[in-house]
């Protein structure tokens, strides 16, 4: 099969590469349909992956058909349209049972697709699915594959960023960072009650895809524009989706007294040189984790259904598979216009 491979910073090819084969008897194989490209597979094409070496197949959203099925699965038939989480678990421990897969106690049947931890990507024509039951989910009638590509990963993980934010009716709150994630977080955000929506991040295309959510564009200096739309308290919540630090930074300063900072953007240091004293002085709350999709999914399902959220109007750009070099390159470069961008594998 044909399949999206890692070969080095800035260096994605389309390959043949093995079928993948159902791993035991409580997985699945499934057709990818349309496959999504992640800010979190950016870090991978950037050369700061997650493990070292390369040579594996990437990838971590997809919608498609289930083609194969183990005898345990009871959830799903061949033919079911399915969108697989990008987050899996082993289904069978209590942090599974909640739905919180991050936590997973059974590390080798936990952790994402297409990262080069032993599961095989999903920007791929075929993709194994352990847990079957825990990690796919059935497409609701009327979603779109836009819309559930974009739930795999981006929608839960903003939702989750807003929800760790612990978002009031009428808070005032930052996002910083439109990418998809970020987006996903301005739509979450509004959705909990905040009053006023501030959004941060220099790409003129991705300002305004914020404000067409109901976002207020944040287009001068961050600190000075949000204390001025603030009287100079700063933000009840500011929620990180980019992962720098220059960004976690910012996001403690906008952040007003007994603020509450979330971050979901990806930084890789164990060195982070956090200014304690003015977390100290202004009582912040500050939080970190990794999106489990499955937790956040039945909300973000109702909302999609009952059209509060459509979450397929962030995609921007569609390619084929075999353009996926091509599609890393235009959304890596982060170009002005291009935001979601979706692989189609088969129609
Ligand atoms: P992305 O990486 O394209 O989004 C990042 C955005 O940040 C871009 O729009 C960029 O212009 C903006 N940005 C860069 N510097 C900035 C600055 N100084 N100020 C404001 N904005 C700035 O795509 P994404 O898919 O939205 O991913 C965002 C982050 O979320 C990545 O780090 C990704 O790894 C992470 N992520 C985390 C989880 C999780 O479970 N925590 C899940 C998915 C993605
Ligand atoms: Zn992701
Ligand atoms: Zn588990």
């Amino acid at each position: 099969m044909k399949a999206l491979v890692y070969r080095g910073p800035h260096d994605i090819r389309c390959e043949s590469v093995p079928e993948p084969e159902l791993p035991n008897e409580r997985s699945a194989i499934v057709r990818v349909r349309a496959a999504g490209i992640c800010g979190s597979d950016l870090h991978i094409y950037e050369g700061h992956g997650f493990v070292p070496g390369e040579g594996y197949t990437v990838g971590h959203e997809a919608v498609g058909v289930v083609e194969a099925i183990g005898s345990a699965v009871t959830n799903f038939s061949v033919g079911d349209d399915v969108f697989v989480c990008a987050s899996i678990g082993c289904g069978h421990c209590p942090a599974c049972a909640r739905g919180q897969v991050i936590l997973c106690e059974n590390p080798t049947e936990a952790g994402v697709f297409g990262i080069g931890m032993g599961f095989g990507g999903c920007q791929a024509e075929l993709v194994a699915v352990t847990a079957a039951d825990t990690n796919l989910v059935a497409l609701p009638e009327g979603v779109s594959d836009a819309s559930a590509l974009v739930l795999t990963d981006n929608a839960p993980t903003g939702w989750y960023g807003a929800r760790l934010g612990r978002i009031s009716y009428g808070d005032t709150v930052a996002v910083v960072g439109l990418g998809p994630v970020g987006l996903m977080a301005v739509n979450a955000a509004l959705l909990m009650g905040a009053s006023s929506v501030f959004a941060i991040d220099p790409i003129p295309s991705r300002q305004a895809q914020a404000v067409a959510l109901g976002a207020v564009a944040v287009v001068g200096d961050p600190v000075t524009d949000i204390m001025q739309a603030t009287s100079g308290r700063g933000v009840n919540v500011v929620i990180e989706a980019v992962g720098a630090d220059d960004t976690i930074h910012l996001a403690t300063n906008i952040a007003g007294r007994c603020g509450r900072v979330s971050v979901v953007g990806i930084n890789q240091r164990n060195d982070f040189p956090f200014n304690m004293l003015l977390a100290q002085v202004k009582a912040l709350e500050f939080t970190i984790g990794l999106c489990s999709v499955q937790y956040e999914l039945p909300a973000l399902l109702s909302l999609t259904t009952a059209g509060r959220l459509d979450p397929g109007s962030i995609v921007t750009d569609h390619y084929a598979l075999a353009d996926g070099a091509d599609a890393y390159a235009r959304f890596a470069a982060r170009d002005n216009g291009v935001s979601k961008v979706v692989l189609d594998v088969f129609t």
